[in-house]
């Protein structure tokens, strides 16, 4: 063995899974996206966070194409596009093909979980991997088994998601995204939509995802949690990064007024 003798090599700078450069998007004449930079290393946790309005469900759904941007470029895991507009005006640089392989390395959980109301949970759960994926009906149930029982709802799976909780059907919701196996988890407000009691045990899985080191980006409005599962916080403000960085730098050592002032009652 030679590598006890080498020197230690230089820190290798870690692969991205968002590489976010000079993201622009509009509706109309509102520019919601204004100038939006974003690094996510394979691995870490990101929390978005800022006003109502400020674009973060905006920038989420451009990570995983759902809004196409209208200007900038846009790496994820690997998969590179410039967004810019044709001399017609139209948003060019995603082809079809490029969508799909795309859309199979993100998976997003929603503030209204979302769930296919007329599928059990285990439907629930199995259809994209074998609508998306192409897996056998045998191998999907196999990993939604594995998935339900990973968020605790093992017991549930043939039960229909209107007879679930809403902690219980946004755990659903988790488990139907782990089982396309992403690169990347997108999380839009995940607790928003549920009583007090029920915020925790949705808490509970996503520290356990963070703590596994999947790679999950988060718009969060619990302060205290996101300054615990983050690597890295992002406050956005009217479209701009108004700050971004280490929990610390963000929630206690920001010199930007606004974000002081946005973070204020939880430092
Ligand atoms: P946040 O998630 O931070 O509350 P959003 O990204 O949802 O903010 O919205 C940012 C701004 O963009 C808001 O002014 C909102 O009304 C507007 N907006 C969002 N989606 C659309 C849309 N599909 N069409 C027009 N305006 C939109
Ligand atoms: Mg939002």
């Amino acid at each position: 063995m030679t590598s006890s003798t080498q020197a230690p090599s230089p820190v290798a700078s870690p692969r991205l899974a968002v590489e976010a450069r000079h993201l622009v998007k509009r509706y109309g004449d509102l520019e919601v996206l204004r100038d939006v930079s974003l690094e996510v290393p394979e691995g870490s946790v990101t929390s978005i966070i800022g006003a109502s309005g400020s674009g973060k469900s905006t920038l989420l759904r451009c990570l995983n194409l759902l809004e196409r941007p209208d200007q900038g470029d846009l790496a994820i895991a690997d998969e590179a596009i410039r967004f810019d507009r044709n001399p017609q005006g139209d948003i060019v640089g995603l082809d079809r093909r490029q969508l799909q392989r795309l859309r199979a390395k993100v998976s997003m959980v929603f503030q209204q979980f979302n769930l296919w109301p007329h599928f059990t949970v285990l439907g629930n759960v199995t259809e994209a991997p074998m609508r998306v994926q192409g897996l056998s009906r045998r191998r999907a149930i196999e990993r939604a088994e594995h998935y339900l029982e990973r968020v605790g709802l093992a017991d549930k799976r043939d039960g229909y998601p209107a007879y679930l909780s809403g902690g219980q059907q946004q755990r659903v919701a988790i488990a139907r995204a782990l089982a396309m196996e992403p690169r990347l988890l997108l999380f839009d407000e995940p607790t928003s939509a549920l009583d007090p009691e029920r915020v925790s045990e949705v808490l509970g899985v996503i520290r356990d995802l963070a703590a596994e080191g999947r790679t999950m980006v988060l718009v969060t409005h619990e302060m205290a949690f996101a300054r615990e599962v983050s690597d890295q916080v992002v406050f956005l403000d009217r479209g701009f990064v108004g700050e971004a960085g280490s929990p610390r730098q963000v929630f206690e050592e920001s010199q930007d007024p606004r974000c002081r002032r946005f973070v204020a009652p939880a430092a």
